[in-house]
């Protein structure tokens, strides 16, 4: 079955033919790691995945690469290392493993390779000191930066033209630039930030260098799929082409995949704006199917907008294919030939995951009434959706482990928000109340009395 993806940078939904079946080649930015993730940087976790399974499928296993970076050198984790008092890599290491956990959590399987940018500075080096020597970068005040007027197509991806950045004052403007939209390949370090040495002095790499290293150690110059949130298009993706394609003059990669946002009351889910919710924090209530099922209801193009309703939505669906499962008379059969050509070819349709949704929903209705070819498929199915990976009784034990409530605990944090509100710390007492409130506990005060029902 063909594949069909969208891609950005023509902006067309296309035939996808890989440059080698026998090495399909797919690169996906990371996380930049000081913190827990937030739900909509599981978005593309999820959705790259599925990607990744579709891959598997049609070209084997063993003949698909997916690179994932983790983006360890940044602004923020300095700022993170500084507040926290934090040693830089305790900090990325620890917050490494919480991204791994999470997206173990949603269901991704591992990617081949997860390369570290603090691993790959040599390889960063090396790009640079080959575009100054082509004219593209030029060094100034202990800075190299791109010359962005010395690629032709730079706005390409992101549809933007130099005049509408400068315009826009999308970028930086500082009196070392020959042009206000040229960008960051290296820069100096400060005291007591890390630092590598390098021809321009001891420093640290830009962001958008790490992943056009990366992805060539891993991938070559030339590669497949490279995917990311639609936030990603500019400047980030923009500037991984303008250096890889000027530094080797080929073509970067193939196809530009991006997830639209993940969005809560109208907003685009940031750390920035401080509308966010943890996929750790919400390990507590939900298992990660339903998470990963949630994201699914909405094709990755689309904005999606997160509502506890939804989740509970999906969890009730969840609980009913899962119930079917246990129903089982014999064990279900496993093979790659019983998934449903029906939700292939949605999913062959640029990732159509609502739709191939919808056929899981016509596969159990068939299989409701016995029929255990239909069960088979069904279960198949959603497999490759990488649905069930619990069995139905670890489901339902594992779902009365999630809404199990310590009321001791609930008690304990009721008394310290009533201490916290007679001290007038209203801040720490909403805190208090949101943290019971992640925990599926509802406060009512009245007459001076704090009384708690479950959601
Ligand atoms: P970051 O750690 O911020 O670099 O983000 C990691 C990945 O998550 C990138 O691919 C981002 O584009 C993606 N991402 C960040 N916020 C959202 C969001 N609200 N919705 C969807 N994807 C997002
Ligand atoms: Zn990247």
């Amino acid at each position: 079955m063909d594949y069909q993806f969208y891609d950005t940078y023509s902006n067309t939904k296309k035939l996808f033919t890989p440059l080698d079946p026998s090495n399909v080649r797919m690169y996906v930015c990371g996380p930049t790691v000081y913190d827990y993730a937030h739900v909509g940087n599981a978005r593309p976790v999820v959705i790259f995945d599925v990607v990744y399974r579709m891959l598997q499928l049609k070209y084997g296993q063993d003949h698909v690469c997916y690179v994932r970076n983790i983006t360890d050198v940044d602004d923020k984790i300095i700022e993170a290392s500084n507040s926290l008092n934090e040693d830089i890599s305790t900090l990325t290491e620890r917050t490494t493993k919480y991204f791994h956990s999470d997206a173990e959590y949603v269901g991704a399987l591992k990617p081949n390779f997860e390369p570290k940018a603090t691993d790959h500075i040599a390889e960063m080096i090396n790009i640079i000191e080959k575009l100054i020597e082509k004219d593209h970068a030029y060094e100034a005040k202990g800075n190299v930066l791109f010359a962005v007027n010395t690629f032709k197509q730079y706005g390409k991806l992101s549809g933007k033209t130099l005049e509408d950045l400068i315009a826009g004052s999308r970028v930086e403007v500082v009196d070392y630039k020959k042009n206000p939209a040229d960008f960051i390949l290296w820069k100096p370090a400060k005291e007591n930030e890390p630092g590598w040495d390098s021809p321009w002095g001891k420093g640290r790499p830009g962001w958008h260098i790490e992943c056009s290293a990366m992805s060539e150690k891993y991938l070559g110059q030339t590669f497949d799929i490279h995917g990311g949130g639609q936030d990603l298009t500019f400047p980030h993706h923009e500037n991984e082409i303008a250096q890889s394609e000027c530094c080797n003059d080929k073509k970067f990669a193939n196809f530009w995949m991006h997830n639209g946002f993940l969005s809560i009351e109208g907003e685009k889910m940031s750390k920035s704006l401080g509308n966010f919710i943890t996929i750790n924090e919400l390990k507590d209530k939900f298992q990660g199917e339903v998470i990963r099922f949630n994201m699914l209801l909405t094709h990755y193009r689309q904005p999606l907008n997160w509502t506890e309703k939804s989740l509970q939505e999906s969890k009730k669906i969840l609980d009913k294919w899962y119930k079917l499962l246990g129903t089982a008379e014999q064990p279900l059969a496993s093979a790659k030939e019983l998934i449903s050509e029906i939700m292939l070819k949605a999913l062959a349709d640029d990732v159509n995951t609502p739709q191939a949704i919808a056929e899981l929903h016509q596969l159990y209705k068939a299989a409701i009434g016995g029929n255990q070819k239909a069960l088979d498929t069904f279960y198949n199915s959603c497999k490759f959706l990488g649905l069930f990976n619990s069995t139905s009784h670890e489901w339902s034990t594992r779902q009365n482990k999630a809404v199990k409530i310590d009321e001791n605990l609930i008690n304990e944090l009721i008394l310290k928000r009533n201490t916290a509100r007679s001290g007038k710390d209203f801040p720490e007492a909403d805190r208090i109340r949101d943290e019971l409130l992640n925990m599926g506990v509802i406060l009512e005060d009245k007459d001076n009395q704090t009384t708690w029902k479950l959601k």
